[in-house]
Parts: C-alpha cells; sequence; structure tokens
C-alpha cells in the first residue's frame, strides 16, 4: 500500500488488539520540545465503537480530569471512526506514565456526578450527553487495563 501522510492511514487496523495505548507519533520543535502524540484505542476497529452521546461526555470528562493528573497535555480528542482517542502531551514519551494517568482520569469518570461544560454556552451539542454510557465506556476499558501495553494480536 501507497505510504500515506496520515499516520494512522498506514495501521493495518484489522492487526491491532484493542484496547491499548501506542504511541502514534512526534513533532519535535525547533528547540528541542517534542510533542508526543497517542492513541488511545477503546474499542477493536470495525468490530465496535462508543455511541455518540457516551464518547461526547467522556470525551468533556478525559479532557477536564486529565489535566489534573498531567500538567502538559496538548490536546485530548476522540477520533471520528469512534473507537478511541489521540492523546497530546509534550515531552513525555513515557508510555506507562500515560497508562497510569489514563487510569486515574477513567476512575474520575466513574466517580462523576455531572458532565463539565455540558451546556449551550461552553459546548458545540450539550443535548448529545450520556454520562451514564460515559461511565460503561470507562468501566469496560479498566476492566482489560493489563493488556493496554499490547497492541498487536499475537
Ligand atoms: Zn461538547
Amino acid at each position: 500500500m501507497k505510504k500515506m501522510n496520515v499516520e494512522s492511514f498506514n495501521l493495518d487496523h484489522t492487526k491491532v488488539a484493542a484496547p491499548y495505548i501506542r504511541l502514534a507519533g512526534t513533532s519535535e520543535g525547533e528547540h528541542g520540545d517534542v510533542i508526543y502524540k497517542y492513541d488511545i484505542r477503546f474499542c477493536q476497529p470495525n468490530k465496535e465503537h462508543m455511541d455518540m452521546p457516551a464518547l461526547h461526555s467522556i470525551e468533556h470528562l478525559m479532557a477536564e480530569n486529565i489535566r489534573n493528573h498531567h500538567d502538559r497535555v496538548v490536546d485530548l480528542s476522540p477520533m471520528g471512526c469512534q473507537t478511541g482517542f489521540y492523546l497530546s502531551v509534550l515531552n513525555d514519551d513515557d508510555k506507562n506514565g500515560i497508562e497510569n494517568v489514563m487510569e486515574k482520569t477513567l476512575n474520575d469518570v466513574l466517580e462523576a456526578k455531572e458532565v463539565p461544560a455540558c451546556n449551550e454556552v461552553q459546548c458545540g451539542w450539550a443535548a448529545s450527553h450520556s454520562l451514564e454510557g460515559a461511565k460503561e465506556i470507562a468501566q469496560k476499558m479498566l476492566a482489560d487495563r493489563n493488556e493496554w501495553g499490547t497492541v498487536f494480536a499475537e
């Protein structure tokens, strides 16, 4: 297959074993700072996906809470295929550390009483949320915590 510009377009999605956390790419600035982009895959590609309201709510919850556990988060955003998220952090190539940060962040989701910023002032589709669904996603991801380090099926 022709090599494409987007890193994940060169990933064989039939070979991965979700859930996992994978370093998807790096970008280095002229002063040596490096942005590390992680593929946080919750669902097995083309077998399962997250429903939009639940995905949207877990996005809000993780985006807000992860910054309590890591002080160099650039971005955390959902994939359009609804199977995972991209997490970009500055100067942090410690994948085990990222796994621990994700574990803490997902535990915050389980304990949440409400979805932060789910109103028409702070969000672009405030009607599309599910706290219950977000918790189900977090629960499922945490249940497979010991598999996050394995990206490819044996
Ligand atoms: Zn929103």
